[in-house]
C-alpha cells in the first residue's frame, strides 16, 4: 500500500482500501481468555474491535488483529457439549445422507470438524468421512471416536494435497467456520479443491441482517473476521467458481444462513428472494449498514443508565452466564465488578475465573439462590427461554430478569 496512510490492510476481497467505518467498539482483549486469580495483578493485552465495511464489495470485516493459529490452535470448544447443537448435526446429517444419496462410495468432508460431533453421525450410516481440523486436542478426540481426522488448516495448498490424498468429496461441510478464517480468498479455494465438479459445498454462518436487526452486536469479537450477508458470501465464494445455488434461513446464533454451493448451478427462487430482502434491508449498499452503530449506542446507554440507577437505589445486580458475547458487551459498556459484582456460570471450568478486561468474577449458579439479588443480567440472550425457566426460582423474593440485547428489558420471571 502507498501513501502516508493508515496501517489498515486492504479489503481481504476485493483489495480494495478500507476507509468506512461500520462499527468500533473500541479496545478489548480476547473474549475468552478467562483469567485466574494469579493474573489480575498482570498487564493485560487489548485489541481493538473497529470493524469496517468495504466501499467495494460491501464484505464487513475486522482485521486480524490476532491469527487464527493463535486461537484455533489448541481451542477449547468441543461442539458435543453443546445438546442443542449435536441435534442440529444429527437432522442435518441425515437429511444430507437421504436427499443427496450418500452410501459407501461416497465422501463427506468436514473443514473445522471439532470433535466429529457432526461427521459421526455420516459414519453411523456408513458414509465414509474426512474431518479436517486445526486444533490438535480436538481432532485427536475425534479420531478416539472413529471420525478420520487430519490436523490441519484449510488453504489453496492444503485443499489440494488433501484432495490429492484422500480424494474429492460428493459433499463438504463447513458450518460455522465461513466467518472466523481471516484468509478468505485461500479457504475458499481450499473448499472448492476439496469437492468434486458434480458435488456441493454447503456453509453456515450468522447472517448479518439479522445480526443488525436484532442488535446482536455483542457477537463482534476478535476471532470473528467477517460479517456476511448472502450477498458478500455469494462474492466471496465467487472467487473458487462456486456457485450459491440454494439458502435457508436457520435459528441458530439467533439468524444465520445455510448456503448451498456448487462448482456448476445456476441459483434457485431461494437466493433470488433472499438477495432482495437484504436489499429491501438496506444491505446492498454502504449506506444502508450506517444506522446500526447508533442503534448500539442506545443499548449501552440503556444499560449503562440501568445499571448506575440500580446502584444509585442500593440495588444488588448479578450477571448469568459468562460467554463471548458477554465479554464484547461488558467491555464495551465499561460494566465492572462495581456495577455487576459478579457472575455465575454452568461450565466449572470458569468457576474462580475472572472475566477478561473486566475482571469480574465468575461463580457456581447456587451463589444466586444464597444471595437473593435484585436483577440478575442476562448474557447469553441466544438461551432466554431456557434460562427464563431456570431462574424462575428469583421471583420468590422479588428478583427480575433484566435482558440487555436486542433493547434492554426487566421482566419478572
Ligand atoms: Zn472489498
Amino acid at each position: 500500500m502507498t501513501g502516508a496512510g493508515t496501517a489498515t490492510p486492504p479489503c481481504r476481497l476485493c483489495a480494495a482500501p478500507l476507509t468506512t467505518t461500520f462499527l468500533d467498539l473500541g479496545m478489548s482483549p480476547l473474549c475468552e481468555n478467562f483469567l485466574r486469580a494469579d493474573q489480575l495483578d498482570a498487564g493485560e493485552t487489548f485489541y481493538p474491535l473497529h470493524v469496517r465495511i468495504c466501499d467495494e464489495c460491501l464484505l464487513v470485516q475486522l482485521q486480524a488483529y490476532v491469527g487464527g493459529e493463535e486461537i484455533f490452535s489448541d481451542y477449547a470448544y468441543f461442539s458435543s457439549y453443546s445438546q442443542s447443537w449435536v441435534e442440529h448435526a444429527r437432522g442435518y446429517a441425515h437429511r444430507m445422507v437421504a436427499e443427496l444419496g450418500l452410501g459407501p462410495d461416497s465422501l463427506v468432508t468436514e473443514v473445522a470438524s471439532n470433535d466429529g460431533y457432526l461427521l459421526r453421525h455420516f459414519v453411523d450410516a456408513g458414509v465414509p468421512v474426512l474431518g479436517v481440523e486445526p486444533a490438535a486436542n480436538v481432532g485427536a478426540v475425534a479420531r478416539a471416536a472413529g471420525v478420520r481426522t487430519e490436523t490441519r488448516f484449510l488453504g489453496a495448498q492444503s485443499g489440494a494435497e488433501l484432495a490429492e490424498r484422500y480424494g474429492r468429496a460428493d459433499l463438504v461441510v463447513a458450518n460455522n467456520v465461513y466467518a472466523h478464517i481471516p484468509d478468505l480468498i485461500g479457504f475458499t479455494a481450499g473448499l472448492a479443491a476439496l469437492v468434486k465438479p458434480g458435488g456441493l459445498v454447503t456453509l453456515e454462518f450468522q447472517h448479518l441482517m439479522r445480526l443488525i436487526e436484532r442488535n446482536q452486536y455483542d457477537t463482534v469479537y476478535h476471532e470473528h473476521y467477517h460479517y456476511l450477508t448472502l450477498l458478500t458470501a455469494q462474492r466471496a465464494l465467487a472467487t473458487a467458481g462456486l456457485t450459491v445455488v440454494h439458502v435457508e434461513e436457520l435459528p441458530s446464533h439467533g439468524g444465520s444462513l445455510r448456503v448451498f454451493a456448487r462448482p456448476a448451478g445456476a441459483p434457485e427462487a431461494a437466493v433470488k428472494e433472499l438477495l432482495a430482502a437484504e436489499a429491501a434491508a438496506g444491505l446492498h449498499t454502504v449506506a444502508g449498514h450506517r444506522g446500526f452503530a447508533e442503534s448500539v449506542f442506545q443499548v449501552k446507554r440503556d444499560l449503562v443508565d440501568f445499571l448506575h440507577q440500580a446502584r444509585a437505589e442500593g440495588r444488588r445486580v448479578v450477571g448469568y452466564g459468562a460467554p463471548g458475547k458477554g465479554n464484547t458487551l461488558l467491555n464495551h459498556c465499561a460494566v465492572r465488578a462495581d456495577l455487576l459484582e459478579y457472575t455465575v456460570d454452568r461450565n466449572p471450568h470458569k468457576h474462580g475465573r475472572f472475566l477478561p478486561g473486566t475482571h469480574i468474577p465468575i461463580h457456581h449458579p447456587d451463589r444466586i439462590a444464597a444471595d437473593r439479588p435484585d436483577y440478575v443480567l442476562v448474557l447469553p440472550w441466544n438461551l432466554r427461554k431456557e434460562i427464563s425457566a431456570q431462574l424462575a426460582y428469583i421471583g420468590d423474593w422479588g428478583g427480575r430478569l433484566v435482558f440487555p440485547i436486542p433493547r434492554l428489558e426487566v421482566v419478572t420471571p
